[in-house]
């Protein structure tokens, strides 16, 4: 399956070793036609909103396959395509998708796309996004992007004026695997975000007393600066309670739903699901 073959791709990939630059460089070079191809898809990952039980958002998330079929995870491309710069193509590639295969026809509430602060960085980001908009006529309150926390994303002014020009367009920010570096908290403090992503790595742990105590401090935190709270990586039932108990806005995770092509989520007849009420197959 993809995951054996991600695994695969994973182990392969090790910057010191000449073979693997090899892949790298590979990868470099499909990215470039991915596009054209058909190479590139999207698969969506619902959203749970916690106290209605409702599917109200879904996370796009970008799939590779190589000529040959195999899967390319995006822990292998998506940095490679940033160090290319493919990500400004893939990236527009992935925003107009989006509108044009479930925002434009469909009932999903919202959507969001992952994006690097290297498109955040790119002059006229906002502006082809809102072109975006335009043509496939969908409202940018639809739309949410997510920014994920990093070392390498530095306060740049140039990020910051691009995310309010992006707030304008009505679209929502959310912050990524937050908890994972050392930049979320500086983020925070800087940009008002419509929702903060609490990273899965904190559910690992808890069950147990001291994880369980971590991660409620980490609601706490993000609680007071006021965005929605949604935690990723929820796994079982057990978790999605610890979640209720905790009045976690929204959850994401197996236990809600793999990810899945654009047409798990349209409803069957049109017309016969209501916005807000479009559950996955
Ligand atoms: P992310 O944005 O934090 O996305 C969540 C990742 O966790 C996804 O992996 C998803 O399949 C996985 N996941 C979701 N629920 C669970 C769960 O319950 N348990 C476990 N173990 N995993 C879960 P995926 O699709 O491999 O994506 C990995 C990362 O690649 C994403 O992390 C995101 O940072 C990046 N990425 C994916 N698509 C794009 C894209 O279109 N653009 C950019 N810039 N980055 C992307
Ligand atoms: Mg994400
Ligand atoms: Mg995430
Ligand atoms: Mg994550």
């Amino acid at each position: 399956g993809a995951k054996a073959n991600g695994r695969n791709c994973t182990r392969l990939f090790d910057p010191n070793d000449p073979q693997s630059s090899d892949e790298s460089e590979h990868i470099a070079a499909l990215l470039k036609i991915a596009i054209d191809q058909k190479l590139v898809s999207l698969v969506y990952q619902p959203i749970r909103n916690v106290a209605s039980g409702r599917v109200d958002a879904v996370e796009a998330l970008m799939r590779l396959k190589m000529l040959d079929g195999t899967a390319v995870p995006p822990s292998l491309f998506i940095p490679i395509a940033e160090r290319t710069g493919a990500i400004l193509d893939l990236g527009r590639w992935a925003i107009r998708t989006v509108c044009q295969e479930l925002l434009a026809n469909d009932h999903v509430p919202v959507v969001s796309v992952n994006v690097s602060p290297i498109q955040l960085r790119s002059p006229g980001f906002a502006a082809s996004v809102a072109a975006i908009l335009g043509e496939t006529g969908v409202a940018g309150g639809r739309l949410a992007l997510e920014i994920t926390e990093g070392l390498d994303m530095e306060m740049h002014s140039d990020i910051l004026r691009c995310i309010s020009d992006l707030k304008t367009l009505g679209i929502r920010i959310w912050l990524d695997d937050f908890g994972t570096g050392f930049a979320g908290l500086s983020w925070l403090r800087l940009i008002d975000f419509d929702t903060v992503k609490i990273d899965r790595s904190f559910l690992h742990d808890c069950d147990a007393p001291r994880g369980k105590a971590m991660l409620k401090d980490i609601i706490g935190l993000v609680r007071n600066r006021g965005p929605k709270i949604l935690v990723e990586g929820v796994e079982t039932e057990e978790q999605l309670a610890l979640m209720r108990q905790f009045r976690i806005d929204q959850v994401q995770g197996f236990h809600v739903g793999r990810p899945a092509p654009a047409r798990n989520f349209r409803p069957a007849t049109p017309g016969s699901t209501r916005p807000g009420r479009v559950e996955p197959a």
